[in-house]
Order: structure tokens, then C-alpha cells, then sequence
């Protein structure tokens, strides 16, 4: 049976998945990153499970799978095929594509975390059907994913979508990125948690935990949530006067707080917006498969799309 192998790596863990041609997941497995082994171990190790999967397929389905997707954090450079800079794995330059291909010896496709999990948002998932959307996941940090006519834009550098450091608040709380006032400093998953954990002097309390406090009237939760809530809208005006999105997709640990987040957004973006259309706000759909999904996606592209340099004038 014809599929392809799907990776996606994260901080911590790495999902993946054989894909079959209509899209389902055949065979899923999971794995540590095991980032404190250092970054070599964690490339090795990303190998070592790819090939892994590749034997599987063989044996269950009989051939070898058609291409390989893998989606990496940090900072990717699609077209080359390098994991630039990854922070949180400790790495640099890493021609990631290359090394797979070798190793698997399938066509491989490497793409950015964030940008992948939105193609998959983008093509089956929240904004199944939208011609441009923009994928918002509100987690530890904030990004984003430029949906446009079915693929992401990476833009010139691998940079573009970055909106959580779009500047909200002039002066106010520092970034690791260097600036202050950045949106993900006040509307990440993260930043809420720290805001209520402040706000309610439990140091272990999280966002999830201020969004309850939220349903059930507490003063101290609304404020907060009403603060992270208007940064936010601040931000997504700010994109959505420059891209004009269809469809607005909010995912990542803060969008599971559902209505109670959804409801005052869409209240907020309208209020601020004058001649911009409103796009649909919408919560993300494919919840944490999204980048393995999107990483089939990346993989099954490569089958569709003639090689180059069989393609005769
Ligand atoms: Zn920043």
C-alpha cells in the first residue's frame, strides 16, 4: 500500500506516523527527544526512529514508503532543507533533509513546526476549504502560520508568521527576542499561568486553572484573562489588517479553555477593527497531531509534484 513517513519533533517528544494515501494515520508511535543527551544524540535518535518506521512499513504493507516529512522547532530553511537554529535541541545548521534521504533513501521534505501543523489546520482541519487563513497556537510561546492557496509562507528567511513578537505593549515586559512588550509575553499559555499564578499566590496555578477561576466569576481570573484577551485581539488586528485572512484559527494549550476564551476574542477583534473585514475565528481542530498530519502532508506534496528535473520542455 502507498504511504509516507511522518515525524514531528518537539522540545520534548516526537510523534509520528505512517500516513496511507487517503490521508489516515496507519501506525502512530511516540518517543522521548531526549534533548539532555545532547543535540547529536537527539539527530541520531531522530534517524534511528525514522528508519525504524520505514522497516515497519515495509513489513506491514509490503513496499517501501513513498517520501518522508519531518517537522522541526526553530528556525528552518525549507528550501535548503536545514534546521538553522533550534534553541531547545542545541542546534545549528543541521541539513536535516539531506541526512534522512541518505539514511531512508525516499525523497524527504523538512518544514517548521508552527508552519506545518498549520498547512494541516489549513487543509484538513479548522480551515478546511478557506483560500487564506492564519494559524495563531497559543502554547508556551506564540506563532503563527500565513495560510495561502493550500501551502504556508515561509517567507525570505524561514521568519514569516512570527506574531508573537509582534509588539503590543511599547516598553513593557522584556523578550528573550530582545524587545519588550512582545504579545507572547502577555497572551502565550505560559504568560497566563505566570500572570495567575501572581495573581492568586499559588505558584503551581495555570492557565487552564485561571480559566475555570474565569467561568466561575472570580475578579482576580477575569482581570487577568481580560488582560491577556486584549493584548491578543491587539495582536491578531494587527495581522489581520496586513493579511486579510478568511478564516482566523486559534490553537495551543490557551484555545482549550473553548467559549471562555473564544467568546470575549471575537468580541474584542470586532471592537477594534474599523474597515478590515472579520474573519471567522475558530478554534484549531487537529489538537497536538497537527504537525504529524502536516508532516504527511509535506511528504505525500512530494509525490504530487514532478521532480524538476525529470520534467522535459
Ligand atoms: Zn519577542
Amino acid at each position: 500500500m502507498r504511504h509516507v513517513i511522518a515525524l514531528d519533533v518537539g522540545g520534548t517528544g516526537m510523534k509520528a506516523a505512517l500516513v496511507g494515501d487517503d490521508g489516515a494515520l496507519l501506525h502512530r508511535a511516540r518517543r522521548a527527544t531526549g534533548r539532555a543527551r545532547g543535540p547529536e544524540a537527539v539527530l541520531a535518535g531522530i534517524l534511528d526512529f525514522a528508519a525504524e518506521l520505514h522497516a515497519h512499513g515495509v513489513e506491514q504493507y509490503g513496499e517501501s514508503a513513498g517520501a518522508a516529512g519531518i517537522a522541526v522547532p526553530g528556525i528552518v530553511d525549507e528550501h535548503t532543507g536545514t534546521a538553522v537554529y533550534a534553541a531547545n535541541l542545541g542546534w545549528r545548521d543541521v541539513p536535516l533533509r539531506a541526512l534522512l534521504a541518505d539514511r531512508l533513501g525516499v525523497p524527504v521534505a523538512l518544514g517548521h513546526d508552527v508552519r506545518t501543523g498549520g498547512l494541516a489546520e489549513g487543509r484538513i482541519g479548522a480551515g478546511r476549504g478557506a483560500d487564506r487563513f492564519l494559524f495563531v497556537p497559543l502554547g508556551t510561546g506564540i506563532a503563527g502560520a500565513i495560510g495561502i492557496d493550500g501551502r504556508v509562507e515561509a517567507g525570505a528567511h524561514g521568519f514569516a508568521g512570527e506574531i508573537g513578537h509582534i509588539v503590543v505593549r511599547p516598553g513593557g515586559a522584556p523578550c528573550p527576542c530582545g524587545q519588550r512588550g512582545c504579545l507572547e509575553r502577555y497572551a502565550s499559555a505560559s504568560a497566563v499561568s505566570e500572570a495567575w499564578a501572581a495573581a492568586c499566590g499559588d505558584p503551581d496555578a495555570d492557565a487552564a486553572h485561571c480559566a475555570r477561576a474565569v467561568a466561575s466569576g472570580d475578579p482576580d481570573a477575569v482581570r487577568v484573562w481580560r488582560e491577556a484577551v486584549d493584548a491578543l485581539a491587539d495582536g491578531l488586528v494587527t495581522a489581520l489588517t496586513l493579511l486579510d485572512p478568511r478564516t482566523l484559527i486559534i490553537g495551543g494549550g490557551l484555545a482549550e479553555a473553548g467559549e471562555v476564551l473564544f467568546q470575549p476574542l471575537r468580541e474584542a477583534v470586532r471592537r477594534r477593527v474599523t474597515f478590515q473585514k472579520l474573519p471567522a475565528i475558530v478554534p484549531a481542530a487537529l489538537g497536538d497531531t497537527a504537525g504529524c498530519l502536516g508532516a504527511g502532508l509535506l511528504a505525500r506534496d512530494l509525490l504530487d509534484t514532478p521532480d524538476p528535473s525529470e520534467v522535459t520542455a
